[in-house]
């Protein structure tokens, strides 16, 4: 079986691609050395004494051969097709055998220069390293540099949540200084839940941080990071005050 489609015969219509009935041809020959000047209208007279219900095979763009959808019908976007030839339809057996083969075992995500990747291993041993990757939160999937099935997707945007809140956690997600007589006070909190409070400090001549209650090393690090931020900022709005006046 194939599917079938009903073509459109329509007066003034153009012939489909490379269209020219049989019938027609063959009774064309006879007069193949007068001009053509016949009508459109005669033209299509001629033309639509055949049928125009053709028969199309369905042919998978993955494996060549052809095949019958169950209930529907798959095929590769590419934004280049505009008809059903040029679709590439994939067939069950090949989709199937992608979901198969699209069962995750693990994932490593990485992040350098804002450019996220992933090294996947899949259960039947297939391995995939450095593939680019982005974080889809609104709809909990991640998008990968290759056609996944969106359970496949799914289950990346869970191992990324994972990992991305372990990174996160010992990232400050707060930091307020204040500034009181001859004492410079810090607040802050990781994402992780590291809660500092009204801490003393100051910035020796090594340039170091020396806090008067202990600190991680990661923490003093970012907070030395926003109190020179801080000094800029506060030293750019003194300037521009100081213009105005
Ligand atoms: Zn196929």
């Amino acid at each position: 079986m194939s599917v079938v489609f009903r073509g459109v015969a329509q007066f003034g219509r153009a012939l489909p691609w490379g269209g020219r009935g049989r019938g027609f041809e063959s009774r064309r020959s006879d007069h193949l050395n007068r001009p053509l000047r016949f009508p459109v209208r005669a033209f299509f007279v001629d033309f639509v004494e055949e049928t125009m219900i053709r028969e199309l095979e369905l042919v998978c763009s993955e494996c060549g051969e052809k095949f019958l959808p169950k209930e529907k019908l798959f095929y590769r976007d590419d934004y280049m097709a505009n008809s059903i030839r040029e679709t590439k339809l994939i067939c069950d057996k090949c989709i199937a055998a992608w979901n198969k083969k699209w069962k995750i075992k693990s994932a490593v995500f990485a992040e350098k220069d804002c450019v996220m990747t992933v090294d996947l291993e899949l259960k039947d041993g297939t391995k995939y390293t450095k593939l680019d990757c982005t974080a889809i939160p609104e709809t909990e999937i991640v998008v990968v540099g290759e056609d996944i099935p969106l359970e496949a997707q799914k289950k990346l945007y869970k191992i990324f949540a994972k990992w991305d809140m372990e990174r996160k956690a010992n990232l400050l997600k707060d930091c307020i200084f204040k500034e009181e007589f001859m004492r410079t006070t810090v607040t802050c909190a990781t994402y992780g839940g590291e809660k500092f409070k009204d801490v003393a400090f100051r910035v020796n001549r090594k340039g170091e941080l020396e806090t008067e209650v202990a600190m991680p090393d990661y923490i003093k690090a970012q907070v030395l990071e926003n109190f020179y931020l801080y000094g800029e900022q506060a030293a750019m709005e003194e300037g521009g005050e100081n213009k105005d006046e």
